[in-house]
């Protein structure tokens, strides 16, 4: 029979069977990193630790942190590399670079092992989702600097699949060969999942019925663990969505598997997650939240050491239906720090605002302005409205928004129906939210 797991002696490994191979790498990793990144061996010094000092696991808390600040700041002083550069050029085979949707874009190296151990693990992700080498997948992306769905690439190609590229395509050629060939996994951001299908309805182009796709994966914005947006996605195509977690700073680290039990399992093999609390930094256990800290086991050519992701998490002990024994989050990637908005001393997430938001069929688009009127900050939502909605029921359309954001965050929000078609469709790394306030809180 065919087994469930991509990699069984990881993902169900005993607790000690794991550490220990965590330990090994920990080891490893920390010593490659003082030998040949002169980054570390400064950042080391200056927190008075040694390599010998790390015997076990638990003096990883000894390390000290480092941010995606620090990395940008080291890149800007040593370009175009940075002094993080821990392999002589001639080892590394590739370059991919963060969006930069804030600031200057970060560059990330990675050896040829870096890059195989990199799609050998999404690999992993994308079995568990049940993708298998009878399938024909198409990653719709670009193609660019950006990591993506390169590793996805890869990663299908490990599995066995059928691939087609369709980096240079227009949207409704891309539609097109979904209606033609018998594709059964796209691969996309979220916001494109929703525009390509969107589009093919404009052109009376059904694509859960002319389409074979059974499955999609989504990353670059966590609009797929969003019901709405799940249930748009999946309504569209006829197929089961799942969302990847990863970036490109740490690869992929996370994913719900075939059961969707909501139980986030983590590769703890490749990324050692610790998850400190938000005030304190001590580690949480099951229960608890705070902001997840990753370390990559597996990547030598930029290592990320103690890695503090931003992202807020909670830590389970529930089981999924699946056994895996791997470290596990209840649900997904619940907001980011960065993201946080303080409105009138309320925490608010914009993540909050979308799922609240897309629950309404009736909207097509929206957007979020966080302003100041006065003193007073305010949320302004405007919705742009799909085209059939009933002009008569545009003020009770909107008051149910406004009590359904009232209720969902706990604060006012103010609400403005558009005429359909006035926002833009975003792309990647949807810009809906606009923080238009001067001096911002935290
Ligand atoms: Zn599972």
């Amino acid at each position: 029979m065919e087994s469930r797991y991509y990699d069984p002696e990881i993902e169900t490994a005993s607790r000690d069977e794991l550490r220990s191979l965590q330990e090994r790498k920990l080891k490893a990793i920390v010593q490659h990193a003082w030998d040949h990144s002169p980054f570390y061996k400064k950042s080391f010094q200056e927190a008075n630790i040694t390599p010998d000092k790390i015997r076990s696991l638990d003096d990883i808390t000894r390390l000290p942190f480092i941010t995606k600040e620090d990395l940008r700041k080291d890149q800007e002083t040593h370009p175009p590399w940075g002094s993080m550069l821990a392999v002589p050029m001639e080892e590394t085979q590739r370059v991919h670079m963060t969006s930069g949707t804030t600031g200057t874009a970060i560059k990330i190296l990675d050896t040829a092992q870096d890059w195989s151990n990199f799609c050998h693990i999404y690999a992993r992700m994308l079995y568990a989702y049940g993708i298998r080498k009878t399938d024909m997948v198409m990653p719709v992306f670009s193609f660019g600097p950006w990591i993506g769905f390169w590793a996805g690439w890869y990663a299908c190609q490990e599995i066995g699949c059928l691939l087609f590229a369709s980096g240079g395509m227009k949207t409704e050629q891309r539609i097109n060969a979904l209606a033609t060939y018998p594709i059964t996994v796209i691969g996309s951001t979220p916001s494109y999942a929703i525009h390509m299908a969107d589009t093919a309805r404009k052109n009376d182009i059904d694509l859960a019925k002319k389409s074979r796709i059974k499955l999609s994966w989504h990353t670059g914005e966590p609009g797929a663990v969003i019901p709405g947006v799940k249930n748009k996605i999946e309504s569209s195509y006829g197929c089961k969505a799942f969302d990847f977690l990863g970036s490109t700073e740490i690869g992929p680290w996370g994913y719900n598997c075939e059961f969707q039990s909501g139980v986030t399992h983590v590769n703890e093999d490749w990324a050692f997650p610790e998850v400190l609390d938000l005030e304190t930094d001590e580690p949480v256990g099951p229960g608890g939240t705070g902001e997840l800290v990753l370390t990559n086991l597996d990547r030598r050519a930029t290592p990320f050491i103690r890695y503090r992701t931003r992202d807020i998490v909670a830590v389970t002990d529930r089981s999924c239906p699946c056994e895996r024994t791997l470290f596990a989050l209840e649900g997904s990637v619940l907001g980011r720090l960065d993201d946080m908005k303080k409105i009138r001393g309320i925490i608010v997430y914009p993540s909050r605002i979308e799922e609240i938001v897309r629950e309404f069929e009736d909207v097509d688009e929206f957007q979020v302005v966080f302003k100041r009127e006065g003193d007073l900050d305010e949320i302004l939502v405007k919705i742009d409205p799909v085209p059939q909605l009933d002009l008569n029921s545009l003020d009770a359309f909107r008051d149910k928004i406004s009590q359904s954001l009232q209720l969902g965050l706990n604060i006012r929000a103010t609400v403005e129906i558009l005429e359909h078609g006035s926002l833009p469709r975003w792309g990647h790394k949807a810009k809906r939210f606009v923080d238009e306030r001067k001096d911002i809180p935290f």
